[in-house]
């Protein structure tokens, strides 16, 4: 199998997998017991959450650990906006933000932002929105549907001069292990992250926080995570994140690299087919590539691949339920384009020769489309 679709979700680590496995039967103890096996629990997972934020480059950031980005994305939206206070969100966010600002809207004012053609927010827009009542910006780090990397540090810089008092969170779920992160520097007070797009187990994510913000719970309960997120904690697989995190951002510029030569073969090997690249050229990571080929659907390729023994998805797979891109439409994609989107990720255990395989296979799939439509015609 070549699986291209690592934005979706990656294969975990087998020493991570194997770590989970040992440390659920030999530290299965909960980690709010007194005794202390249970408090030796609660000491690793506490030493984690020092590991994470060192990785993320901040003293000066707390966290708590989440089921995952979707609940982090909520926690952050829900749990620190103020009443009366306006909500702005770029058009180009995850559904877990775009669907939460959505609900919120009830009872906010929720402003959304521009992007520009090549998928990064529309600095100009933001700048006119950020009016005296703005309470919280959410500005997606790096888009899972181009790619595309935001330059949160600008963003933050304009939103702190125009509004001092607002809050600015950013879903940095595509970022995470795949680019540089330094939360101190980027100025930003709120940031969420997601286990299983770097190698880790799913149902694990947290949302890190500036130190003086006190946000308000979004699950109560038994009072785990200073009271701020209820519920037994999921060690074993907490921990398993950490040390996929460890090793992605260890191993981050040979990632990089290599990630950056797959994605050169990619485009070099494309040369002789006719398609529309959506997303920025340098402003990006290299793993993630969106594109369409002229009429060619992109549920039919990503379905005739997938007899190939090819995964690729046609963009999100929190969207693929729903008809449309509402990304790729909000950069002014026509409806053809967006209709025949496919989303290419790769992680850094892909290989050359899966590249060129790959698309020596596209080519055939492309032009059987092609030459199926000729027939219709
Ligand atoms: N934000 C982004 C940018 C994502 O790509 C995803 C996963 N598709 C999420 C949030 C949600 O993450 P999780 O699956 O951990 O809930």
């Amino acid at each position: 199998m070549i699986y291209f679709d690592n934005a979706s979700t990656t294969k975990i680590y087998p020493e991570v997998a194997e770590f989970i496995c040992k440390y659920s039967q030999n530290n299965f103890f909960n980690p709010s017991a007194i005794y202390h096996q249970g408090t030796e629990v609660f000491k690793d997972l506490k030493n984690s959450k020092q590991e994470l934020l060192k990785l993320l480059g901040t003293v000066k950031h707390k966290l708590i650990y989440t089921s995952g980005a979707t609940e982090a994305n909520n926690f952050a939206l829900r749990c620190f906006i103020k009443k009366n206070k306006k909500i702005l969100i770029s058009a180009g966010e995850h559904s877990s933000v775009f669907e939460t600002a959505k609900i919120l809207s009830e009872n906010y004012n929720v402003e959304f932002i521009k992007l520009n053609s090549d998928g990064l927010v529309d600095i100009n827009d933001l700048t006119n929105k950020l009016t005296d009542d703005v309470g919280l910006v959410s500005v997606i780090h790096v888009s899972n549907e181009t790619g595309a990397i935001n330059d949160l540090a600008q963003i933050s810089k304009l939103i702190k001069e125009k509004c001092p008092n607002a809050l600015f969170h950013s879903d940095g779920v595509q970022a995470f292990g795949k680019t540089p992160i330094n939360l101190s520097h980027m100025g930003i007070d709120i940031y969420t992250i997601s286990s299983h797009k770097i190698h880790g187990p799913k149902g694990v994510g947290a949302v890190i926080f500036r130190n003086d913000l006190l946000p308000k719970p979004l699950i109560f309960g038994g009072g785990q995570e200073n009271g701020l997120r209820s519920g037994t904690e999921n060690s074993a697989n907490i921990l398993g994140f950490v040390m996929s995190a460890k090793k992605m951002i260890s191993n981050l510029e040979t990632n990089i690299n290599h990630i950056e030569t797959l994605r050169t073969a990619l485009f070099d090997n494309l040369k002789d087919l006719e398609f529309n690249f959506n997303g920025h050229n340098t402003q990006r990571i290299p793993n993630i590539v969106s594109l369409n080929f002229n009429n060619v659907k992109g549920e039919v390729l990503v379905s005739m691949l997938e007899n190939e023994d090819i995964c690729v998805s046609t963009g999100s797979s929190c969207n693929s339920k729903h008809s449309g891109n509402r990304v790729l439409m909000q950069m002014g994609k026509t409806k053809t384009q967006e209709e025949g989107n496919i989303r290419i990720s790769f992680c850094e255990e892909n290989t050359l020769d899966e590249v060129k395989k790959f698309v020596e296979i596209l080519k055939t799939c492309v032009n059987k489309i092609k030459g199926l439509n000729i027939w219709k015609k």
